[in-house]
């Protein structure tokens, strides 16, 4: 396994790690400017993520399922649902979503506030 492959595997573990778990943590009821700021959120992060072979199959896939933000559900299904489609891509095995939501609690102590603050 090259160098190359190592950081991105480890890039792409942290990156999704981030990702599910701010949408474990997006608000049950967002305002307009929550759902917003979280779709804006999705795009730079497809923009800007530092491996640009991903990011460009990244912005493929946002293309054809465009983010989900009208709830917390919504998010992380949508989320575990492209990094789904990312893993058919390298073959790697589908992951259960209805299991997302015990899977990325994230323990802290205002878990259940639904507040993204
Ligand atoms: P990962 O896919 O990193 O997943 C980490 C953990 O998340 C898994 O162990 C599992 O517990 C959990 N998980 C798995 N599937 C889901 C799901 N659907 N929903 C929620 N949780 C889940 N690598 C490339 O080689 N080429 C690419 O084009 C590429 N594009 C990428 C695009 C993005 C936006 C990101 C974030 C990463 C990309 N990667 C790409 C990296 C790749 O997706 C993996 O992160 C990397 O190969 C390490 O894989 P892994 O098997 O450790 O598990």
């Amino acid at each position: 396994c090259s160098g190359f492959a190592l950081f991105r595997a480890e890039l792409g573990r942290a990156a999704w790690k981030l990702f599910h778990t701010i949408m474990a943590r997006f608000p049950d009821k967002p305002s307009k400017d929550e759902s917003t700021a979280l779709e804006a959120y999705i795009h730079l992060f497809a923009r800007l993520y530092p491996c640009g072979e991903c990011a460009g199959h990244f912005r493929q896939i946002l293309d054809r399922y465009p983010p989900q933000t009208s709830s917390r559900s919504s998010a992380a299904a949508w989320a575990c649902h492209v990094h789904n489609v990312v893993n058919k891509s390298l073959k790697k095995p589908d992951f259960d979503c209805s299991k997302i939501g015990d899977f990325y609690k994230c323990g802290c102590a205002d878990e259940d506030e639904g507040s993204t603050k």
